[in-house]
């Protein structure tokens, strides 16, 4: 008897972020038979960002060598929230987006249904299709990068909420009156355990004289540390990175915690580019944190793991939302 087929027909996925378009081609059991990138150049505005994105599909495909008719739809995640029924994203800071049509405008190019989502959200599908949480019925993604960004799975469906903003976990209010969040509020998740929000903490102790490798290690006229640099003072043991990225983890560990106390998922998936270079490292205090913040039972037999797919979660979970017809 032969295997089940995810997909009943090839799909492309699109992942859109703030500084490049990422998209492949996905066969019908889900598997990357063809890839393109190219920059997201938001500076040129909406209809130029959506040209390149159309361009960078037609590209893949191209390349994978399947006729356009075989192809059963594009998903894209994008990053803003998104009414996933009109293909709608209300907003997007880094693309200078304000209720853009992703899907109207994107089906007239390409001649294909298209169905758009929230990036994050469509990384926590694929992840849970493809990825670390196969097989789960309910889980938690958590992407930490730049920012942090979060998804929820129930019953195998992306939970969206009242206004499209479920899942927001990067949002997740640790320290009521700690740092100040890009969205506004103070002692977010992302404030705290992102990487920006532990470079703001190491420069600032740096300013105050504290002894650190990474003194030596700072790009010149810029205020930007690479996860790579992070992790090569950490497994040098330096005393400063150490402590600030294991206090991280520690709110990490909270979050997963506070997750898992409100919806009881089967497992946590944790990812994202800075993830990814110190997951090794981190995950288990992320583990022990939460250890200690479970109600009760809720945390047994539970899961907290390492994303699998990389750069190409969300655009693995696109193909996925696609073949179900954006639901
Ligand atoms: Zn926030």
């Amino acid at each position: 008897m032969g295997k089940k087929k995810l997909f009943s027909k090839p799909m492309i996925g699109i992942d859109l972020g703030a500084t490049k378009i990422f998209a492949a081609v996905a066969d019908e059991n889900g598997k990357i038979i063809a890839t393109a990138k190219k920059k997201s150049a938001g500076e040129q505005g909406r209809e130029a960002v959506l040209d390149r994105v159309a361009d960078t599909a037609l590209k893949a495909l191209v390349d994978s060598g399947v006729s356009i008719k075989k192809i059963g739809a594009v998903g894209i995640g994008v990053p803003s929230p998104v009414d996933i029924k009109t293909g709608v994203a209300y907003l997007s800071p880094n693309l200078g987006w304000k209720n853009v049509p992703v899907k109207k405008d994107l089906e007239a190019r390409l001649g294909l249904p298209v169905f758009v989502d929230n990036d994050v959200n469509v990384g926590t599908l694929g992840e849970h299709v493809l990825g670390a949480g196969r097989g789960a019925g309910c889980m938690a993604g958590i992407f930490v990068g730049t920012g942090i960004g979060g998804g929820i799975i129930i019953d195998g469906k992306v939970i969206h909420g009242r206004n499209m903003t479920g899942g927001e976990l990067g949002h997740m209010i640790i320290v009521p009156d700690g740092p100040l969040c890009g969205c506004g509020n103070r002692g977010c998740l992302e404030a705290l355990a992102s990487r920006i929000a532990i470079t703001r903490d190491v420069l600032a102790a740096i300013d105050k004289g504290m002894p650190t490798m990474l003194t030596d290690m700072l790009e010149k006229n810029t205020d930007r540390i690479k996860s790579s640099v992070f992790k090569k003072a950490y497994e040098a043991g330096d005393e400063l990175t150490v402590t600030y990225l294991n206090r991280s983890a520690w709110f990490l560990g909270i979050a997963v915690a506070n997750i898992v106390n409100a919806i009881g998922p089967d497992i946590v998936v944790i990812g994202g580019g800075f993830f990814e270079a110190l997951g090794a490292q981190l995950l288990p205090i992320v583990r022990v944190s939460a250890s200690h913040h479970y109600f009760g039972p809720a945390g047994k037999d539970m899961k907290v793991v390492l994303a699998e797919l990389g750069d190409s979660a969300a655009a693995l979970g696109a193909a996925v939302f696609a073949s179900r017809g954006g639901i």
